[in-house]
């Protein structure tokens, strides 16, 4: 397994709609494995493909507590079937944002249908932590950042950070 270039912000690939993803082959499997490791290595909890470079609507993520087991999940073109009325409120970070976190608010419970690394359909009901990083990677399929839920004003002050983080690392 190889440990992938996680891109940061600001970089307009962020900003790309996904594909659905068409082929459940031993590429896309590699792949995958490939993004969960990087995950493992960053460390995150949830990494999407178009964070590593890949237009693909396809995410790993693990929310065990620490200490507890690992459990991947590899979902594949998922949609949200259901969400619940109660929002929560969680302080969010990205591993493409490093280093920045904000409160966002999402809904509480979730139910996603998906299709697993072998194209096998799945669905699951997903809240706490697993249902805002279902969520958040979901977001990046199209585009969206975490500070895009934000106020303009805490939005424009981490990407300013970012980007000055981002010209320090060029130069030094
Ligand atoms: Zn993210």
């Amino acid at each position: 397994m190889a440990i992938l270039p996680i891109i940061t912000a600001p970089d307009p690939r962020l900003k790309i709609r996904s594909e659905p993803v068409e082929q459940f082959d031993d590429e896309l499997r590699a792949f995958m494995d490939d993004m969960l490791a990087t995950m493992y290595d960053a460390p995150g909890v949830g990494l999407s493909a178009i964070q590593v470079g890949v237009a693909k609507r396809a995410m790993v993520v693990d929310c065990a507590e620490d200490g507890a087991a690992a459990e991947p999940l590899y979902l594949v073109n998922p949609e949200i079937v259901e969400s619940s009325e109660d929002l929560r409120s969680y302080e969010e970070g990205c591993l493409s944002l490093p280093e920045q976190y904000a409160e966002v608010e999402r809904p509480a419970v979730i139910r996603v249908r998906y299709r697993d690394q072998f194209g096998a359909e799945q669905e699951l009901q997903a809240e706490g932590l697993l249902s805002t990083c279902i969520q958040h990677e979901m977001d990046h399929f199209d585009g969206v950042l975490f500070v895009d839920h934000i106020s303009a004003l805490k939005r424009n002050m981490i990407l300013r950070r970012l980007k000055k983080a981002k010209k320090l690392q060029a130069t030094g």
